[in-house]
């Protein structure tokens, strides 16, 4: 967990551009947009991925949809946007910090894949 680049940046050791923050989660732009908006929803408690969720654990995924709605409201996304998690090696996961990608403010592909 201290080499995680996520949890460096909750704590602040790495500089982010942060546009939400509650006690329980942190969301900041992507440092590689892959759209016009494109940010980083993180749970404050560090989960490898999915994977890693339980029961307990579970309901902060609501959590972070319901701040995922609220940024897109925020950031004009009323036509439309895209959440994805990516989870292990297959999945495209390069972070092993638990993440939702939202993303948005252009016509994303119809490719999922
Ligand atoms: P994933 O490939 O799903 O694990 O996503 C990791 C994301 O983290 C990528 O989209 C990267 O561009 C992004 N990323 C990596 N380092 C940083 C950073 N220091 N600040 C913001 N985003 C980052
Ligand atoms: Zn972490």
């Amino acid at each position: 967990m201290n080499d995680c680049l996520f949890c460096k940046i909750i704590a602040g050791e790495i500089p982010s551009a942060k546009v939400y923050e509650d006690d329980k989660l942190l969301a900041f732009k992507d440092i590689n947009p892959q759209a016009p908006v494109h940010i980083l929803i993180i749970p404050k408690a560090h989960y490898d991925s999915v994977n890693a969720l339980d029961e307990a654990s579970a309901p902060i995924v609501g959590d972070i949809m319901l701040v995922a709605k609220r940024l897109a409201e925020e950031f004009h996304l009323g036509s439309g946007y895209r959440i994805i998690t990516n989870i292990g090696e297959d999945g495209g996961q390069t972070v092993k910090h638990l993440h939702f990608h939202l993303l948005g403010g252009v016509k994303l592909s119809e490719k999922m894949c």
